[in-house]
This record gives C-alpha cells, structure tokens and sequence, in this order.
C-alpha cells in the first residue's frame, strides 16, 4: 500500500478519537487570552519559554493548538496535527511566517492520536529530527498503524455485539474498513526518544518535566516548566470538552475511566495556579476547578448508570441516554461505545456491577 501523504487522505476521513459527548462545567476557568486564537502563519507568545500556534482541523474540533517550546537553537513542537492538507498547509504557512527563521530541533508527541502526531514524522523527516513519546503511546501507535487488514477482525464484531448493537449495525461499523490509523498519520520513525514520568528535559534555558496520565491513552505524556508555572497538557486537562475515556479493542476487559480518575487525582497535586495549555481550546488558569468538574461528572455518570442498574439490567448501548448529552449514531458510535462499556468496567472494578453474558451480549446488573 502506498504511504499516505497530507495530500493523499480525505477530511472524511479524519475520525479522531478527540471528539466529546459529554457537557462538563467550565466554571472558575479564566482565559487570558479570551477566545484569541494566532492566525495562519503566526506564533503568539504565551510566556517565557513558550509560544502557541494553531493549527485548523475538519470536524467538530475545528483545531488543535501546537505549542512551540524555546529549545537549544530553535524550538521544539508538542504535537502537530493531524496528515491533511489543511494541517500541513497550516505548516507551510508558519514555515513561511513566523518560523522563517528558526528550525524545529525535535518533537514531541502527547500521545498516540492522530490530530496529534499524524504530522510528527512529516516534521521530523523535514528538519531530520527526532520524536519524543512515552514508550506506551510510542508503541501502541506503531501497533496500530501496522495493523492493515482488508476487513474487521471477529474480536471487533464480538466485542460490539456485546455491547448490544444489533448484527446489521455492527456489519455497518465493521464495514468502514480495519486499519483507518495508518492513513490518518505519516510514516513514523523506526526509532525514537523515550519520555517517561518525572523526565526532566534540557532545553537551553528551560527545563520540562514530564508528567503522565491515562485513561485517555495509554501514556499520555504532559510537559511541566515548574520555573514559569506552565503546563502542556495535550488531552489530559481541556477546558471546554471532557476528553473520550473507551475501552477498545486491543484492551477489551481494560479499566481505562479507573486509570483516568487516578490520573486526575495525581494531576491535583500540581500547583493551582498553573496555567495550562491544551491541545483543543483556549489557555487557561484554573486547573484544579477543571480537574475537580471532570473528576464530579464521571462519578455523577456513575451514580447515574448505577441507579439505573438497580432498576434493570443494561448493556453498553442503553447506557447512552444516561451517560451523554447527544444522539449516538453514525460516526460516533465507537467512541460511545467505548466510552459507555469504560463506565460500566469502572462499575464492576468498584463492585456496583456485575456482568452476563448471554448469546454473545453482555448485561450489566447491580451488585
Ligand atoms: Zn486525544
């Protein structure tokens, strides 16, 4: 198969795992920039150490902010967008504006989604530099992107049928193709830099420490300067969205909405007054507020899917109304999916739940 390019994949196909269901409270957030977002070709300076670029995305996201950390003779990128068109023209055009005249010295991904790092190896081949990732997000992404088959494996339709669709929606799931990821990001390196929690990075006159969460994605590395109170935060803290905690496939007794309200109760021991750069919407004070509103509203969800539970019994897919804030269908059903059976795993890891299964379907009941 040819190596997809930025000019080779279609918007339509540009499904990102960073899409959200789910209205969480921004209350006590404050945006010193309010909605001002650098335009096309443009750097904005945040604080010392850091600018912001914006890079423009297909889809309800509509972007996703790079950030642009001073580093030995140049700057290093965290996180790139994802392989299209519009993202690498996003590029070209800082290439020919405010990054004329300073190279890229290395770059680094948050975690394996493809808004991400789908341009990573693009940038790196073009400055013939390095990726940094934590060797989970690292690893997965390479698993997933060598794994191109012509049709869904049966675990796939086994695992949706569980969660309740009926055979002729999981044949229509299952029928959009197996391997979509590996057309989503550009080729990778064979090799990379390994990030791991409480790294310290060198990078001239700042130094960034690495600060992991999960529950998102498997490792998702944050960048900390304690110096200047900034943290890069990728998908682990968004102001406006709550990110999409699933289970998936490759993982599929996994407890990832465990691992995500851990994450967020070590991410509440950094300082209060941060300010916290994302990779969708606006920076931000008032990471604790954020961290808190998550935290509440998965454990209202919680409570809710598990009221529901002492009244019936419920699969994945009767969860939807209880857990999310819009219609599920179409393009947005494996991430529901994945988000509902998160929720019920999270359930039964608590001992509320408890699960049968019968004909290949999987009932929730209170415990
Ligand atoms: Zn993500």
């Amino acid at each position: 198969m040819d190596k997809p390019t930025p000019e080779s994949v279609s918007p339509d196909a540009s499904l990102t795992a960073d899409e959200s269901f789910t209205a969480t409270s921004s209350a006590g957030l404050t945006y010193p920039w309010g909605d001002f977002a650098p335009g096309p070709g443009k750097l904005h300076r945040i604080a010392d150490g850091i600018s912001w670029a914006r890079i423009p995305m297909p889809g309800s996201l509509g972007h996703i902010n790079s950030w642009l950390l001073d580093d030995h003779q140049g700057f290093a990128v965290v996180d790139s967008g994802m392989l299209l068109r519009e993202c690498s023209d996003a590029w070209k055009a800082l290439f020919a504006g405010d990054l004329a005249e300073t190279p890229i010295t290395r770059v680094f991904g948050t975690h394996l989604h493809p808004d991400h790092i789908g341009l990573a190896g693009w940038l790196c081949k073009k400055f013939d530099t390095d990726l940094w990732m934590s060797r989970g997000e690292w690893l997965t992404a390479r698993m997933l992107i060598a794994d191109v088959r012509d049709e869904a494996p049966l675990a796939y339709h086994q695992m949706q049928r569980g969660a309740g669709w009926d055979a002729d929606t999981v044949a229509e799931m299952a029928g959009k193709g197996w391997g979509r990821f590996a057309q989503m990001v550009f080729e990778m390196p064979v090799s990379y830099r390994r990030i791991a929690e409480g790294d310290v990075l060198d990078m001239g006159a700042h130094q960034w420490r690495v600060v992991v969460g999960s529950g998102h994605s498997p490792e998702h590395a944050c960048l900390l300067n304690e110096t200047t109170g900034v943290l890069v935060s990728g998908d682990q803290v968004l102001p406006r969205i709550s990110s999409n905690v699933s289970v998936n496939l490759s993982e599929p007794e996994s407890d990832p909405l465990g691992d995500w309200l851990t994450s967020i109760d070590r991410l509440l021991h950094l300082p209060a007054d941060l300010l916290v750069c994302p990779a969708h919407g606006e920076p931000f004070y008032g990471l604790h507020p954020r961290l808190i509103a998550l935290r509440d509203e998965h454990h209202r969800r919680l409570d809710q899917v598990h009221a529901e539970l002492k009244v019936r019994p419920l699969r994945a897919v009767d969860c939807f109304p209880l857990l999310f804030n819009r219609p599920i269908g179409g393009h947005n059903r494996d991430l529901a999916t994945g988000e509902a059976i998160a929720h019920l795993h999270r359930l039964r890891a608590d001992g509320r739940a408890r699960r049968d299964t019968v004909d290949g379907v999987h009932w929730y009941h209170a415990a």
